[in-house]
């Protein structure tokens, strides 16, 4: 256990964040017994490689840096694999692992940071795949009595950017496993508009997916290591169909995308963008030149100046369209 950690280096917006207590998990028995030694009431906070969360500047008690390998098949049968895996491996290095190995279905989620474990969370999402179509189960630990359980892919309640563990009912999870289900014959998945054009003239194959992925990302997004970002700041708001219908009367060319039932996905990058947002910047947080749903950090160490330019973006966006805009990183810490 390390007493008053720097979590700088544990998270991708280079937060100046200390933790009271930093504990490094790596067995799923060392994890239940630092659980059983808490104090009576204490609940321990939790990180995995901290490319979704906003930390605040001091983390009362415990923070469990979750750090627990382990990549092992458990099955094959005809063309699918089932693979079990520790929440502390790196994301992005088990989707190249299992490309390598034959086990495809992962590889539109190529190069998206953090770990494991991190990926149900937010039920991780990119070019037109969900890391849901993939999970068999989830293996957990009750972060207050150290109960084991193993919830199924139904159990999870995986939606858009949104599971059974961003809410109350599933918030005292931990992440200790995670089973996928992938396949030697998966169908190439190119369809997303900016992959089928990247790949208009190649061969559809895992290999170009996984080649075009990791370059189109590589072009568009900013590194962490050097530019501190989490990705998408906000989720793109799912809202009735009703209301995209009063909403296209006055903003005909709002992009819209299908969302599940009778609901419709928009663009929240198009409401930032056309409220003049692109290239704001205030107290060391900038919203990107080239993506306006990326905020950028350029000088900020503390949370604060981060929330409080997504607040003022979110207020734009609520006064303009009448649309609510939603966090996608955590808030970690004292004002969780
Ligand atoms: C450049 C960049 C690009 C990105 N692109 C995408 C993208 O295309 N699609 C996408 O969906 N996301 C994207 N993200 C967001 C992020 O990478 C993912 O959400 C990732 O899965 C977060 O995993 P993590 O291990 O870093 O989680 P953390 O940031 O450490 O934690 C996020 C939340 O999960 C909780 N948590 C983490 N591990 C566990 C565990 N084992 N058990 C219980 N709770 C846990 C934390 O308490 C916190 O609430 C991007 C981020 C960056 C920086």
């Amino acid at each position: 256990m390390t007493a008053g950690a720097d979590l700088t280096g544990l998270n991708t917006l280079q937060l100046h964040a200390t933790a009271q207590h930093l504990v490094t998990v790596i067995s799923v028995d060392q994890l239940r017994a630092e659980i059983a030694a808490l104090e009576e009431g204490a609940v321990p906070h939790v990180l995995g490689g901290g490319s979704n969360v906003i930390l605040c500047d001091h983390l009362p008690g415990t923070t469990l840096l979750m750090a627990m390998k382990g990549r092992e098949v458990l099955s094959e049968d005809g063309t699918q694999v089932v693979i079990r895996v520790g929440a502390g491996e790196s994301w992005h290095d088990f989707v190249v692992w299992c490309h390598h190995q034959g086990f495809h279905g992962l590889a539109n989620l190529a190069l998206i940071p953090g770990s494991v474990g991190g990926a149900p969370i937010q039920n991780i999402g990119a070019y037109g795949v969900e890391v849901a179509e993939r999970i068999e189960a989830v293996h957990v630990v009750h972060r207050h009595t150290g109960e084991r359980a193993c919830l199924s892919r139904d159990d999870c309640e995986f939606r858009y950017r949104d599971s059974l563990f961003k809410h109350s009912a599933g918030v005292q999870w931990i992440i200790t496993e995670v089973d996928f289900v992938l396949d030697r014959e998966a169908v190439v998945e190119a369809n997303y508009p900016s992959l089928r054009t990247r790949l208009s003239e190649a061969e559809l194959t895992h290999d170009a997916v996984l080649a075009a992925v990791i370059s189109i990302r590589r072009e568009r997004l900013p590194d962490p290591v050097i530019t501190p970002n989490v990705g998408s700041f906000f989720k793109n708001p799912v809202i009735s169909q009703q209301d995209i219908d009063i909403l296209r009367q006055n903003f005909p060319e709002i992009p819209v995308y299908p969302a599940s039932g009778d609901a419709v996905k928009i663009s929240a990058a198009w409401l930032i963008d056309q409220l003049g947002w692109r290239g704001e910047e205030r107290d060391g947080v900038k919203v990107s030149d080239d993506h306006a749903l990326v905020l950028e950090g350029c000088g900020a160490r503390s949370a604060a100046p981060w929330l409080a330019l997504a607040e003022d973006i979110a207020g734009s966006v609520k006064e303009a369209y009448d649309v609510s805009l939603e966090l996608e990183p955590r808030v970690i810490g004292a004002t969780e």
